[in-house]
């Protein structure tokens, strides 16, 4: 496919606009460039075609089914884009008087009393604007309250290995030391290992809930008990809540603070490095030191804006992503009380279906039922046929179906997570797993037609570590060489 440069030719352009009637003002000499950009010139029909193709070559939820494990890949209702796009929400200005807003501060209110309610906290915050970020929030606010109390000593955050793998990257960002704790051979916490790292120097626990194998943590009331105990706080990595929403409460499960990504549970299309909002919310004693400012609710029922006494401070302008707000806040009211409960019961559903459907010969990285999604070990497929999670993740892209998260968790080597979510209806679910079962049937016929796979897709595959550390994102004119 030709770039968009190299497209069009000489004085192609859009003869839209009306030749300028008013006098042409330039910039000084020393503030213009002595040679003409390279701008491309090309008719409305060659912009056209060129962004259809490229759309066309985009692989979205939109286009086919997409289980990325852990990153919640669901069809996201275009009522809520309808919502986000009202003009009422969309022209507002961050700084307009508080009286001028009450509309946009009622949806903040609204939103984080229905999310309060939801995980069993006393109050959320909007500001953080990815998962990543909220962690960090999260985290900062454990730091403030330990330090509040005169409390030096504690620096060490507890994480068990099945944590997301931004756990322990936002506790080291935060100038905490992490102690990594192993999984029983269940894949859940094990509570020996976890009493062994409580001490005067644990600031808390983060515990990331279903865990990155897709297991609810049984002995979720005792790990917080045993944190409480020591004197640390239980932070709950709610990314995915889509799993419990509705059923069960971090709250409830005895953790301080939570946090939430509305691009995934409570639907934003996301990918890309889009919008988000890492939603945090927290117990009473640590509202004093949440980050921006919180609407409050007063006595003649207006709204207003006020920044918690001990505030860490800002840690994003204004409310964060607002829109991904009002999409969170349309999508919950949409589902109500009935709705929400049954998307986490469909996403379960989903994926133990498919788990179960694929079991008779893949193998799964734990046993028993899984959350809203479950981890394929291919490790006895890899010795068989040489074939590999990477293989079968690319094969899966010639059958029109995006890959599972591959080599994650860590601590399943040849790993494939799964993730079908709750908008998938079963059609679509027994197709993908009549590929799984060809594929595994190929891996055996024929292992390198796997190995030689995509044969389909525009690229095949590139070199992943080149790409990711050295992309190459500007285009270069020969005569520039
Ligand atoms: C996606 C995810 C995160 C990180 O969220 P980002 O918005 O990508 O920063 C953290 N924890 C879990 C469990 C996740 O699935």
């Amino acid at each position: 496919m030709k770039l968009i440069f190299e497209k069009g030719g000489p004085g192609r352009h859009l003869a839209l606009l009306p030749d300028c009637d008013v006098p042409e003002v330039l910039p000084s000499k020393e503030w213009t460039r002595e040679t003409a950009p390279h701008l491309p010139q090309v008719s409305e029909t060659e912009i056209s075609r060129h962004y259809t193709q490229l759309a066309l070559r985009t692989r979205g939820v939109n286009g086919g089914f997409y289980p990325l494990g852990s990153c919640t890949m669901k069809y996201n209702p275009k009522v809520n884009e309808e919502a986000a796009a009202l003009p009422g929400f969309q022209e507002l200005h961050p700084l307009q008087p508080v009286h001028t807003v009450q509309g946009a501060l009622k949806v903040l209110f609204q939103a984080g009393k229905l999310l309060d309610e939801i995980t069993a906290m006393d109050q959320m915050t909007f500001q953080p604007a990815a998962g990543a970020h909220g962690e960090f929030t999260g985290l900062l606010l454990i730091k403030a309250w330990h330090l509040s109390r005169g409390d030096e000593g504690r620096r060490k955050i507890i994480v068990p290995d099945s944590a997301h793998g931004t756990n322990p990257a936002s506790a080291a960002m935060c100038g905490m030391e992490v102690v990594s704790i192993p999984s029983a051979a269940d894949g859940c916490v094990d509570l020996e290992a976890l009493k062994a790292a409580m001490g005067p120097d644990v600031a808390g626990l983060m515990l990331t809930n279903p865990n990155t194998l897709g297991l609810f943590d049984r002995n979720i009331l005792e790990i917080t008990r045993i944190v409480h105990e020591a004197g640390g706080l239980c932070y709950y990595d709610g990314a995915n809540l889509n799993a419990v929403m509705g059923i069960a409460r971090p709250g409830d499960m005895g953790f301080d603070v939570v946090h939430l990504n509305l691009h995934k549970t409570f639907s934003t299309p996301h990918g890309g490095g889009g919008p988000g909002c890492g939603a945090v919310g927290c117990k009473e004693f640590l509202i004093p030191f949440l980050p921006g400012l919180i609407v409050k609710e007063t006595a003649d029922g207006s709204l207003q804006l006020l920044r918690p006494e001990h505030s860490i401070g800002d840690v994003k302008a204004f409310h964060g992503n607002f829109l991904v707000v009002v999409k969170a806040l349309a999508y919950i009211l949409t589902l109500g009380r009935e709705g929400i409960p049954e998307a986490a019961k469909n996403a379960v559903l989903n994926a133990n279906y498919m788990r179960h459907k694929l079991s008779d010969v893949y193998q799964m990285a734990s046993p028993g039922l899984c959350m809203h999604e479950f981890v394929m070990d291919l490790e006895k497929l890899k010795h068989e046929t040489g074939v590999t999670a990477m293989d079968v993740a690319k094969a899966l892209l010639d059958y029109g179906i995006h890959p599972p998260t591959m080599y994650f968790p860590l601590i399943v080597h040849e790993a494939l997570m799964a993730e079908p979510t709750e908008t998938e209806d079963r059609e679509t679910l027994d197709e993908a797993i009549e590929v799984f079962h060809k594929i595994y049937q190929q891996a055996h016929e024929n292992p390198q037609s796997l190995k030689d796979s995509p044969h389909l897709t525009p690229i095949g595959r590139p070199d992943e570590v080149t790409a990711a550390r050295k992309p190459v994102l500007r285009y270069r004119w020969e005569t520039e060489q």
